[in-house]
């Protein structure tokens, strides 16, 4: 069962749609704020950029946001989910939205040759590592500051009350939650309405946006298969663990192809196979390790139920003992408000015209903002391009593939990309924030 993700139509609630001359002054206005700050941005940037963090150890990036938005005259609280930052500014009746940006970065080597690339490392799970926004959060950021300056520019253009959310580990670690967890609706004020971006490496001043799903839900399993060791040349008195997860690894992609509505999207992808250290010895046990993509809870159940039972069906064919299935739940769909969408939407395609583009298609990355969609908060979350969209066009023709998300090459460029993020932003929450 999908839980209640579509919160119902809130059409009725909604302020009437602003008319395109208004937008083009809004637009202007926000344009001349941005333009303004943004020397002051690129260095916020930077100083992010080069000194990336992961989840959970946020410190100083959180307390760098924290001490922006205090300078702005935000009312900020530091601490909430762990690293995680909430900054309020009220100004008259009206409803509450919130802004989200993600703090942490990943655990990779930047291979970008940027002029501030990172040399930072942490420590994760005991081990020093090489930390990199590898992700972009870190133009997440800077757009956000970027936004919490410019409604207060345009602070005689709207009514409501702003609450700027700075979350830790977006990747993988469970921050969202965590959040919600330490009282982020219940000490703050809930939301009427929830904003968030991503930049990605389509080319830049462009924005994509879609009603209902808009990424996939993701869940990770871990087999163990139990079998019997001994030597290599003997395998009639072993129960070999390696042929289990090799049967297993090539059925359980007929869950895919046989079991799965072929119309729906689903991924089962094996990344890990651990199983001995020698040629000529077979091992006691394999462990397989993987991520299971869905889009709908139906079809995420269906290979969930389709994993057990390959596993199983495959120990019981080589007469072994039952494996060791451990499925562990991720991050679920982020769906968008259908009504807020189409209405935010309509707003970002008034004012970037052909640059505002409606996605056809759901994306198979995940993300945990699903955790303040499941909390009761409409929300509206938009894609903008982080990437040169000449070099795209070169490497489209000479048939290259361009580094995205999660890549150590991958290098949106500030500017615009900031800024793109920052009017798109800007425009949607003053549409939601109009003053009667
Ligand atoms: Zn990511
Ligand atoms: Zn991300």
């Amino acid at each position: 069962m999908i839980r209640a993700w579509s919160i119902g139509l809130i059409a009725a609630a909604l302020p009437a749609a602003a008319g395109a001359a208004d937008i083009a002054g809004t637009r202007a206005a926000i344009v001349r704020s941005l333009d303004a700050q943004y020397p002051h941005l690129e260095a916020v940037y930077k100083d992010i950029h080069l000194h990336p963090e992961l989840g959970f150890q946020e410190d100083r990036t959180a307390a760098k946001l924290a001490g922006e938005m205090k300078a702005l005259g935000y009312e900020v609280t530091e601490g909430v989910g762990k690293t995680g930052i909430v900054a309020l500014y009220k100004n008259g009746p009206g409803p509450t939205v919130m802004i989200r940006t993600e703090l942490d970065a990943l655990p990779l080597e930047e291979k970008t040759g940027l002029p501030y690339a990172s040399h930072a490392k942490q420590i994760l799970r005991g081990v020093e590592t090489p930390v990199m926004h590898a992700c972009g959060h870190d133009i997440h950021m800077a757009a956000w500051v970027a936004v919490g300056k410019t409604m207060l520019d345009l602070k005689d253009q709207w009514s409501g009350t702003l609450m700027f959310v700075g979350q830790p580990a977006e990747e993988g670690g469970g921050g969202a939650k965590r959040m919600v967890a330490d009282g982020l609706f219940t000490r703050f004020p809930k939301p009427d309405y929830g904003f968030a971006l991503h930049v990605g490496p389509g080319p830049y001043g462009y924005v994509t946006y879609k009603p209902g799903v808009i990424n996939s839900t993701s869940d990770g399993l871990q087999i163990t298969f139990n079998g019997k060791g001994g030597h290599g040349s003997r395998p009639h008195v072993t129960i070999d663990p390696v042929m289990m997860a090799a049967h297993f690894i090539v059925d359980v992609q007929s869950v895919i192809s046989r079991e799965k509505d072929s119309a729906k999207f689903g991924v089962i992808t094996i990344g890990s196979v651990q199983a001995g250290n020698a040629g000529n010895v077979i091992p006691d046990t394999a462990t397989v390790r993987g991520t299971i993509r869905s889009y709908d809870n139906d079809t995420r159940l269906k290979m969930l139920d389709g994993i057990d039972r390959t596993a199983k069906a495959v120990a019981m064919m080589a007469g072994a003992p039952a494996p060791d299935i451990k499925l562990s739940e991720g991050a679920k769909s982020v769906v968008n408000d259908d009504a807020l969408a189409a209405r935010s939407g309509a707003v970002l395609k008034a004012a970037f015209g052909d640059k505002a583009r409606l996605m056809s298609e759901p994306g198979s990355a995940s993300e945990d903002y699903s955790e303040f969609i499941m909390a009761g908060v409409p929300s509206f979350y938009f894609g903008i391009g982080g990437l040169d969209p000449a070099m795209l066009r070169k490497a489209a023709a000479e048939k290259i593939s361009v580094p995205g998300n999660h890549s150590p090459e991958f290098a949106p460029v500030p500017e615009p990309s900031i800024k793109t993020g920052a009017e798109a932003m800007s425009l949607v929450l003053l549409d939601m924030l109009q003053r009667k």
